[in-house]
Order: C-alpha cells, then structure tokens, then sequence
C-alpha cells in the first residue's frame, strides 16, 4: 500500500506534466494562432478601409497621381510590413507596394471567395508562395465598386507571434510544474513519511510486537492518529500481558491443590500415613477440594456475567435486613477471630429494587474480604446512607488495606496482592470480578478507597424504591 500510494501521487504528477505540455502544444497553440489571425486582419482591416476611402478613391477621381499613391502606400506598407495592392474588379493590379508599376493580374480573382468575411488565409488565388493572411477593402466611389485595396501580411509573421506566446505558457507551465514539486515535497514530508512509519508501525503490531512506538509529534490528524495507535499498542501489550498472568493463575490455582491431594492421598495409601494420623490428613484434603469446588464454581459464575446471560430478578427488599442477616452467617468466624460488626444502617427499613440473591453475594464478598484481610479484634462497619434516589452502603475494615498501585487490578479475575496472600490461601481472587459483574449488570457503581496498613472501603450503589404495600 505504502508504495503504490507515492507512486499514484507521482504519476499524477507527470500526468498533470505531460497532459499541460500537450494542451498547450495543440489546443493553446491552435487558439492563439486563430486569435492573432483575427486581431491582425482586423487591425489590417482598418487600414485597408483607411487607404481605399482616402487614398485609392482620390486616385480613381483623378485627384491624386499614381505616384503620390504608390508612394503612400509604400510607406504604410514598410509600417505595416504587409505587402498593399489595389485590384480592378476583374483582378488586374493597378498599384502593389514595393514595384514601381504593375501590369500582372492576379488569376481566378473571385471576391466572392471571401464569403462573408473580410479576410482569408491562403496563396490568394496563386498570387503568393507561402500561405498568407488578405484583407480587402472595397473601393467605392458613387456607390459603385470600382476595386478593392488588398493587405497581404505571411503568415509566417504570425506563426512567430504565436510562438512568441507559446514560449510564455511553456515557461509558465515550468513554474507551475515546479510549484507542484515543491507541494510534492510538502507532502511526502508531511503525509507520506508519517503515513509510511505508522504503517510500518502498524505491520509490526499484527505481528505480535506491541513495543514500536510511532514517533510523530505534530499536531494534526496523523499526530492524533500516532498517538491513539501507540496508546492502543501499550493497552494491548499490558492485556497480553494479563492474558498470560490470568492462564498462569488458573493453571496455579488449580494445580496447588491438586498435587496435595495426590499427595496425600497416595501417602495414605502406601502407609506412609499411620492409621491414627488419616483423619487430620482426609480433612485436608476435604479442605483443598472445596477450595476446588469453589474455584470452579466462581469461574462457572464468571463466565455467565461475561457472556451477559444471567437475567437478572428485580424484586423490592429491605436492604437493611438483607445486610443483618449476611452479617449474622459470619457470626462463627467473627467470634473465632475476634472481629466485630458495627451496623449504622438508615431508619428501620431501606427498600431498593435489584437481585436480592445477587446483592446477598455482593455483600457476602465483602464482607468475607473484610473479615479475611481484618487484624483480630478489630471492627467492621457496613454503614447505609440514603441519598438522591439510591442508597450507598459501605464496608469498611481497619484491615491491611491494598497498595496503591494494585487498586486498579483487584476487580480483574484472580488478582490477589501479594500482601493478601500470606493472610488468605483459600482465595481465588475471583471474589471482586463477580462483585464488579453483579453491580454493573445492576447498572450500579461500586468504588474502593484504601490505604496500605490503614483500611479499606468498599461502596456501592443500589437504587431506592418505595416500600411494597403489604396485602
Ligand atoms: P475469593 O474472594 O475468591 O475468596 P480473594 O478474596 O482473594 O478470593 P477477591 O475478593 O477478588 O479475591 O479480592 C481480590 C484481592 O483484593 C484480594 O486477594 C486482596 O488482595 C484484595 N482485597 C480485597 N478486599 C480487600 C480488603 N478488604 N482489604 C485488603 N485487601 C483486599
Ligand atoms: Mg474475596
């Protein structure tokens, strides 16, 4: 594509060239010549009508001496550089410019010939050698045609005119060409080059190879074009990157527990487990098949909100409610823990219209999250405040909290920072893409605030609906 561009670019180039050259050569050419022709018979013309009103009619009456014309014609004739005649009607010529007398006749002499114009171009009935331009001018004395007086100009005289102004438009046409060169130039430097490094860009991006960066710091469309590209290219680079992670987290997450139930299960099996010790060992093993379990079954959820299949089923419920009783399943772990709820719940009841099964999920995340990554003896706040037309409810903990730069990623599927890690085994790290899945199909917000070794908050949004009458 880069090459047959420039080379569209270049070929309309010496199109326009030669097509000029041609016009110019036939169509101009023949235009000016014609336009001379006209302006000097018409010129010509001018003087002819002089000579046979003055000149030529004085000398039919009698008035002036065939010398004294010939002489006046002489000398217009040398200003003119045109040769002048009179002719009888039948064709003799009775004075011609430059001979002292003249007896010859001019043969076939036909005015009709001449049509309806005043002039033609040709040998005038023989008379020249090389084609030249006649005009005639009648001369009239009472009303009655007694001759006429002849211009003759070569054409040849007009030939040189016209190359005189063909010359012109050849050397305009130079410079025009010249011009266009230079806005040849302009744009190979402005549009072509760029055009060519992004798409040289582009080739190397289809290959894989997302770190070419286009170097194009002008401020116009291409710019624009170059910087949206090499921002397309680091996203892209970062996603392959995650890819890679994401496969590399699934096939971790799902081999660690089921080497040590091989593990287990075959030290069982060869003895290398005493009988009595089993118990302690099977319960691992319960232990690292449930996390399985709920590996798959988070994945399985996953997959649903991802291909945007799950229906969601709206009812009105107290999300006051919903949250005391999520939080009171939590009761055992608090207490092994040593964690506190604090509920600061709006009035007695707080109807919102979503997913009650969906919402218990969300919250469960949470608050499961909370209590995982919470120091013992501390608290938990899940706080509910109403406010244009939705309710935002809160949970906060006073726990490790999440590093800055690792915010962005915890609602990516298996991101789990690595201070968590050491606190919490049995997570996926699939807990917050379903949490982000559920609020988003709810066409809800939720948002996090937190900071390392302080807390965490987590807040979202679910809409206020009016109480449902009860019947
Ligand atoms: P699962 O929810 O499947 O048991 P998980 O809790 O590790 O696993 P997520 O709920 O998706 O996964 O959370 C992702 C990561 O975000 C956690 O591993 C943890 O690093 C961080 N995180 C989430 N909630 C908190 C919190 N309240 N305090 C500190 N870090 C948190
Ligand atoms: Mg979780």
């Amino acid at each position: 594509m880069k090459r047959t561009l420039y080379l569209k670019f270049l070929i309309g180039y010496v199109a326009f060239g030669i097509l000029g050259f041609l016009t110019i050569a036939t169509f101009t050419s023949r235009l000016t010549l014609n336009f001379i022709e006209r302006d000097t018979a018409s010129s010509l013309y001018r003087e002819a009508n002089l000579l046979a009103a003055n000149y030529a009619a004085n000398y039919y009456r009698g008035n002036m001496t065939l010398e004294d014309v010939t002489s006046h014609f002489n000398a217009v004739s040398t200003y003119l550089d045109a040769t002048i005649q009179v002719l009888s009607k039948n064709g003799q010529i009775l004075i011609s410019s430059g001979q002292e007398a003249s007896t010859s006749m001019v043969e076939n002499f036909d005015i009709t010939a001449f049509g309806t114009s005043y002039y033609q171009t040709g040998s005038f009935f023989g008379a020249f050698e090389e084609e030249t331009l006649s005009v005639f001018s009648p001369i009239t004395i009472n009303y009655k045609v007694r001759g006429y007086v002849m211009v003759h100009q070569p054409v040849t005289d007009l030939v040189a005119l016209k190359d005189g102004f063909i010359n012109i438009s050849y050397m305009t046409l130079a410079i025009i060409f010249l011009c266009a060169f230079i806005v040849l130039g302009l744009f190979t430097y402005t549009v072509f080059l760029p055009i060519r490094k992004i798409t040289r860009a582009a080739k190397d991006y289809s290959e894989g190879n997302f770190e070419t960066q286009i170097n194009i710091q002008t401020n116009d469309e291409i710019g624009y074009l170059a910087a949206s590209l090499n921002y397309m290219a680091t996203e892209l680079s970062t996603l392959e990157e995650d890819q890679r992670k994401f496969i590399a987290n699934v096939s971790h997450d799902f081999r660690s527990p089921l080497t040590s139930i091989k593990g287990y299960i075959e030290a069982i099996m060869d003895g290398t487990i005493p009988h009595e010790m089993q118990d302690k060992y099977l319960n691992i093993i319960l232990f690292e098949t449930e996390r399985l379990n709920k590996l798959t079954q988070s994945m399985l959820e996953l997959n649903k909100y991802g291909a945007r299949g799950s229906m969601l089923d709206i009812s009105s419920f107290d999300i006051n409610n919903t949250i005391k009783l999520v939080a009171q399943s939590f009761e055992g772990i608090c207490q092994e823990k040593k964690i506190s709820f604090e509920l600061i719940l709006t009035g007695q009841t707080s109807f919102v219209s979503a997913d009650i099964s969906k919402i218990q999920q969300v919250l469960y995340n949470l608050i499961d999250n909370a209590i995982k990554f919470s120091h013992p003896d501390s608290t938990i706040t899940v706080e509910t405040t109403e406010k244009n037309e939705k309710v935002f409810i809160s949970v906060k903990d006073t726990g490790i909290g999440i590093p800055k730069d690792c915010i962005k990623k915890i609602w990516e599927r298996f991101y789990k920072t690595d201070l968590s890690r050491g606190k919490d085994k049995r997570g996926t790290g699939l807990g917050l893409a379903i949490v982000k899945d559920i609020i988003s199909a709810h066409n809800e917000n939720i948002n996090v605030i937190s900071t390392e070794g302080v807390g965490t908050e987590f807040i979202f949004t679910l809409p206020l609906t009016a109480e449902p009458s009860m019947s």
